[in-house]
């Protein structure tokens, strides 16, 4: 790979994080497993979240103990509210508290629209909207009984929505999806707005194309591929630590005064690519 291809994987700074408690939903595949990783290389002990799949979770966490940090799986179905609140009592109890959120655990059931079943909109929108709340509520919890300490962070915690580009770009065939993403941007600014007087930061991260199981039929194929980089002006797929640097730079203290923002990670997809000739 050349060096204007992929995602750098070794510039995060090793103390960027040192001493915070971090726990990423969905962290045994893509985005999750690359976040985890890259919170443990800046320093955080990190809490690896999945729903199914152990071996996979105890991979990631066997790479981020190779940093020198603490890590463990917990298993939890972030829809469920007791799964999520008992999580957030076993971290608590293991790392001592929660200064990291990562709220990255997300699902697609496409499907068009007259086909798409109740149970498919409601799986969708249970999973990626209502699982943030959970987790953000609980993790909110935590950080307002223990307050900012000055050590470890400017802020008293810091909560980061993995949402994505379809926040905002409308996607045929995908109503369920889009709607959560949606709900997701409006659910994390309102919380920012609500949390900030209390040096609680609630931002977002918005993937464009990133090269994952959620959509490998988007660039398994070299027609896929070629459909796909019309989309992205900055001509290349994602790679899972593309949003992984993204969300470590964001839960830092280099970030101090960022707050209720998305940060865009999609290689300009969001800038209208088709009016780069038409229009
Ligand atoms: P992925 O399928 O590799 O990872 C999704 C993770 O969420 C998996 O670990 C899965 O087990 C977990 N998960 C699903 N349901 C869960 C539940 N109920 N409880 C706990 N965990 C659950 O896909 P990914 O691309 O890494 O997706 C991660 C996030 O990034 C999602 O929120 C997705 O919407 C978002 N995103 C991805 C892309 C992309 O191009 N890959 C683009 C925009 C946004």
């Amino acid at each position: 790979m050349s060096s204007t291809e992929g995602a750098p994987q070794d510039v995060i700074p090793a103390q960027l994080l040192k001493g915070q408690k971090a726990l990423v939903t969905g962290a045994n595949s893509g985005i999750g497993r690359a976040t985890a990783i890259a919170l443990g290389r800046a320093g955080a002990d990190v809490v690896v979240n999945y729903v199914a799949g152990r071996e996979e979770a105890d991979k990631v966490v066997e790479e981020i103990t190779s940093h020198g940090v603490r890590a463990m799986a917990h298993e939890a179905d972030v829809s469920d509210e007791g799964q999520v609140v008992a999580m957030m009592d076993h971290m608590v109890q293991e790392f001592g508290t929660i200064d990291v959120l990562v709220a990255n655990a997300g699902m697609q059931r496409d499907s068009a629209f007259t086909d798409m079943s109740l149970a498919q909109w409601q799986k969708v929108l249970d999973v990626n909207l209502t699982g943030q709340f959970l987790c953000a509520r609980e993790a909110t919890k935590e950080f307002l009984r223990r307050g900012v300490v000055p050590e470890v962070s400017r802020s008293a915690g810091k909560i980061i929505c993995m949402s994505s580009v379809h926040q905002i770009i409308p996607w045929a065939g995908h109503v369920n999806y889009a709607a959560s993403k949606g709900g997701v941007q409006m659910m994390m600014e309102t919380l920012a707005q609500e949390l900030a007087p209390k040096r609680i930061r609630v931002n977002a991260v918005a993937p464009g194309a990133i090269k994952t199981p959620i959509n490998t039929s988007a660039w398994e194929t070299a027609e896929a591929r070629k459909d796909l980089l019309r989309l992205i002006p900055y001509d290349r797929i994602g790679d899972p630590e593309d949003i992984a640097n993204a969300v470590v730079a964001l839960a830092s203290d280099l970030m101090d005064y960022v707050v209720g923002t998305t940060l865009y990670v999609d290689g300009g997809m969001t800038l209208f690519p088709g009016f780069a000739t038409g229009g």
